[in-house]
């Protein structure tokens, strides 16, 4: 390829609302066989929803989603701003807190007045000992659902299983099935509980799921889907993105997604769907092609 032709390709692609940040991206991206999708804020609007809260015996809706938004009012987590929101539309009295305390991959913790709250993953409830067992028909429901259940603990003792669902981006069933056309296979890489992951990839035709992963996770999964299928996009929004975003063979951020995103990807998507990766592996291959 000649530094022309990859130039006139580049300024073509930016029409097109893709920016390559590398050049060498553009000739690396026509021979991906795997794009890997984290899922929150990239197949999802990233907006979640309360959709249920379930009590468990003894303790009360208002009380319970009260003290859960004054914890999520101190986090950025897009699961946080759904509870606030809830509390909101409920006109609750959110109540002043203390000791605010985010653990990323399990939820969030603080002392609102003379009571310990915590909110987060089921895993996190297993590190205080609650045991979730009793929503466990809840949960397999709405994760069925694509819904994602955390659980609210008071003083240590389960108080509610609350669920959010954050809706699939109208344009993101089109863009997979493009890319199977284009023969790659799609993987989704997401720190959501497994079921929902699972649900959610089953309504968009995703190939392959790697679910619960923790933070540092992302990167081991990108490497194990590369050993086993090839040359890897990632495409992602988030901080927690960004080593996976660095790691892929072509790291994909969207437009609308985090600094720190943006700033380890290879290629930065304006329209901020998946329909970008689409255009930037069309261009990629049109473009080496031509120039061969
Ligand atoms: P993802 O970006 O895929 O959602 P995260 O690592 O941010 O992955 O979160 C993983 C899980 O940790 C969430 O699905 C949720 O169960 C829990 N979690 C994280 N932050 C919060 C929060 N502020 N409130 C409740 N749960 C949280
Ligand atoms: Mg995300």
């Amino acid at each position: 390829a000649t530094p022309t032709s990859i130039m006139v390709a580049t300024g073509r692609a930016a029409q097109l609302g893709v920016l390559f940040r590398k050049g060498e991206a553009l000739q690396l991206l026509k021979d991906a066989k795997v794009v890997a999708v984290d899922k929150t804020g990239t197949l999802t609007e990233g907006r979640p929803a309360l959709t249920d809260l379930v009590l468990a015996s003894g303790f009360e809706r208002a009380a319970v989603l009260a003290a859960v938004a004054a914890v999520e009012r101190q986090s950025e987590h897009p699961i946080a701003q759904a509870i606030v929101q809830a509390a909101q539309a409920e006109a609750l009295q959110i109540p002043p807190l203390s000791g605010f305390e985010s653990v990323t991959g399990f939820g969030v913790r603080a002392q609102v007045g003379s009571t310990r709250v915590e909110v987060g993953a089921d895993r996190m409830m297993a590190q205080l000992g609650a045991d979730v067992s009793v929503f466990a028909d809840d949960a397999a429901r709405l994760g069925a659902e694509g819904k994602t259940p955390l659980y609210a603990a008071i003083d240590g003792h389960l108080a509610a299983m609350i669920a959010v669902a954050d809706p699939i981006k109208p344009t993101t069933r089109a863009a997979i099935d493009s890319l199977h056309a284009m023969g790659l296979k799609v993987a989704m890489i997401t720190g959501d509980n497994r079921r929902t992951g699972e649900a959610i990839a089953q309504q968009l035709g995703i190939d392959e799921v790697v679910a619960e992963v923790l933070p540092d996770g992302k990167v081991e999964a990108v490497k194990r889907l590369r050993a086993a299928h090839g040359a890897l996009a990632y495409v992602g929004d988030g901080i927690n993105d960004a080593p996976a975003l660095a790691e892929a063979d072509v790291g994909i951020a969207v437009g609308s997604g985090t600094d720190i995103a943006i700033e380890s990807a290879d290629v930065v998507l304006m329209g901020g769907d998946l329909r970008g990766v689409v255009t930037a592996i069309v261009l990629s291959r049109t473009a080496m092609r031509n120039i061969h």
